[in-house]
């Protein structure tokens, strides 16, 4: 697994020090924003490898951020990946809907996170790896 650059976009700062945790044991770069806005300002300024939304942020929320960003050809081709607390029925839908990659649950599972997060990086040439 390369080195990768991933936006957290998470207003609860617990589960960004959690999930900055994971990612950089295991050598990720974590570039953290606390709302949808600043979000979608460093997603332009640092061209992240993978993106990884939480849903309920207040102001805008997780899916008006992933529509902001399907919506736009500079940053659309990012993949998304929705963190929700609410397991409700549709909950899912509604993120895939909205255009999000993946999707996962809360509370966030340290044995199963990083494995769930890593199949949404793909190497970026595959036919130019030595
Ligand atoms: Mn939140």
């Amino acid at each position: 697994m390369t080195r990768a650059t991933v936006l957290l976009i998470e207003d609860n700062p617990e589960n960004r020090y959690l999930v900055t945790f994971l990612l950089e044991q295991r050598g990720h770069q974590v570039v953290p924003a606390a709302s949808g806005p600043q979000g979608l300002d460093l997603a332009a300024r640092v061209a992240p490898d993978l993106i990884l939304l939480d849903i309920q942020l207040p102001g805008m929320d997780g899916h008006a951020v992933t529509r902001a960003l399907k919506a736009d050809p500079q940053l659309r081709a990012i993949p998304v990946v929705a963190v929700t607390s609410h397991a409700m029925v549709g909950d899912r839908e509604k993120c895939l809907e909205a255009g999000a990659e993946g999707y996962l649950e809360k509370p966030i599972d340290p044995e199963t996170f990083i494995a769930a997060i890593e199949q949404f990086l793909t190497p970026p040439d595959e036919g130019s790896r030595q």
